[in-house]
C-alpha cells in the first residue's frame, strides 16, 4: 500500500535530524549529570553520564575512528577503498571494518537478506539518505533540486549487484583480517547498522572508564549503560511517526539496553503525486519497503543488533519480523502500523 501525504508538495524530512526515540526525564533525584555533544555519523550524537570523571574525548575519538572506517559518504574511508576493490582482489582490512562487516552479514543471514549490507548501489541510486543529510542546512525547498525517482532499467541494473553472498571474509595465515567483494558492481553499505555499532563502542569505552550510568543518543539510536543513579530505569519515549517531536506512542523503562527505531518518517521525499519514498530499501523490489509499517523499534542488549534488526524487520513486515524476533533471545520489538496500531512483540507495554 502506498502512503499518501500532502499531494504535490515536496516534503523533506530529517532536515533538523528528528530523533525517533527520546529520553524522558523522571522526578527522582539523580546525581549531577555531564553532557557532551558532537555532530558525527551524519547526525547529532549526545552522551550523558552521571560521573564527573568521564573522559568524553576518548569516546569521541573511537567514534571518529569508526566513522573514518565505515563512512559511505567519505571517499577516503576504509570502506570506500574496499568497495573500490570489488571484483578485483582480497583486501586486508582493519579489525574495526572486519567486525562491522561480520556483524552486518550476521544480521543478513538471520533476516534472509532483508537486512542487506551489499545494497550500496541501490542506496546510491535512490540517494535518499544522502540527499537529506547533505541538504541539512538548506531548509528553503527552492534551493534544492527535487529528488529523481530511478527508472525501471536503472533499478533492474542495480538489483543485479546487491547479493550479500558476494561479500566474503577470511583470516589470513598471519592472523590479518581480509574481505573480498566478489562481484565488481557490488558495494557494501553499513548505514543501517553504523550508529548501533558506534553506540556499542561508546558504551564499552565508558564501561572501561568505570562509568556505571550513562545514556547515549546517536541520532535517535539510544543506548543505556546501567540504570539511573537513583536506581530507577531510564525512560525512553518512542516517537509517534509523522507527529511533532516529543509525541510518544509508548515510554519504555530500560537499563543496560539499546532502543533503536527505523521508520519511514526520518528521511523521505514525496513526489508530485503524493507518493512517499523513504530510505529503507527492499532488495527484492528495488523500491522503498512497503510493508504496512510506519516504524519498528527494537530493544535489546547490543545496539548494533538492534539497529540491523530494526532495518530488517521494517523490510520483512510484521508477520515475518515477528518470527525473526521470536528467534532472537533478549530482543523485543514494537511495530507501529500505517493505521497507527501499536504491536509489541516480546515486550510487555
Ligand atoms: P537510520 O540510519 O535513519 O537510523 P536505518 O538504521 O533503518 O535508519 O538505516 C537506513 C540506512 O540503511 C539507509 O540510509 C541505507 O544506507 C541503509 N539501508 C537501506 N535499506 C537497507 C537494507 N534493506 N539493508 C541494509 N541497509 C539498508
Ligand atoms: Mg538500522
Amino acid at each position: 500500500m502506498r502512503v499518501r501525504f500532502r499531494r504535490g508538495i515536496l516534503v523533506l524530512a530529517g532536515l533538523i535530524c528528528l530523533s525517533t526515540v527520546l529520553v524522558i526525564g523522571c522526578n527522582g533525584v539523580q546525581n549531577e549529570s555531564f553532557v557532551s555533544n558532537r555532530i558525527m555519523l551524519g547526525t547529532t550524537c549526545k552522551i550523558t553520564t552521571w560521573d564527573k570523571d568521564t573522559d568524553f574525548n576518548a569516546v569521541w575519538k573511537k567514534i571518529a575512528e569508526l566513522e573514518k572506517t565505515i563512512s559511505a559518504h567519505d571517499e577516503t574511508s576504509e570502506l570506500a577503498k574496499l568497495n573500490g576493490k570489488a571484483g578485483v582482489e582480497w583486501v586486508t582490512v582493519s579489525p574495526i571494518l572486519y567486525q562491522a562487516v561480520s556483524q552486518a552479514l550476521e544480521i543478513a543471514g538471520l533476516s534472509d537478506g532483508a537486512f542487506n549490507p551489499a545494497i550500496g548501489v541501490l542506496v546510491d541510486l535512490w540517494g535518499i539518505g544522502e540527499y537529506v543529510e547533505n541538504k541539512a542546512n538548506e531548509i528553503n525547498p527552492d534551493n534544492v533540486a527535487a529528488p529523481v525517482i530511478p527508472s525501471d532499467s536503472e533499478i533492474a541494473e542495480a538489483l543485479k549487484h546487491i547479493d550479500w553472498h558476494s561479500i566474503e571474509l577470511k583470516t589470513a595465515e598471519d592472523g590479518s583480517f581480509m574481505i573480498r567483494i566478489k562481484d565488481k558492481g557490488t558495494e557494501i553499505d553499513l548505514g543501517g547498522i553504523g550508529k548501533g555499532i558506534a553506540a556499542d563502542i561508546a558504551a564499552a569505552e565508558l564501561a572501561r572508564q568505570g562509568v556505571s550510568s550513562a545514556l547515549m543518543n546517536f541520532g535517535g539510536n539510544v543506548m543505556c549503560l546501567g540504570a539511573r543513579t537513583d536506581g530507577d530505569k531510564f525512560r525512553i519515549g518512542i516517537q509517534i511517526p509523522f507527529e511533532e517531536r516529543n509525541n510518544y506512542s509508548q515510554v519504555l523503562k530500560v537499563s543496560d539496553s539499546s532502543v533503536v527505531t527505523s521508520g519511514t518518517y526520518e528521511k523521505y521525499f514525496v513526489d508530485a503525486d503524493g507518493v512517499l519514498y523513504h530510505h529503507i530499501l527492499d532488495g527484492g523490489t528495488g523500491f522503498p519497503a512497503r510493508t504496512g509499517l510506519l516504524s519498528v523499534t527494537i530493544v535489546g542488549p547490543s545496539s548494533a543488533v538492534c539497529d540491523g534488526l530494526s532495518t530488517a524487520c521494517f523490510v520483512l513486515g510484521l508477520e515475518r519480523a515477528t518470527q525473526l524476533i521470536g528467534m532472537m533471545k533478549g530482543y523485543g520489538a514494537i511495530f507501529i502500523e500505517e493505521d497507527s496500531t501499536v504491536v509489541p512483540v516480546g515486550i510487555e507495554l
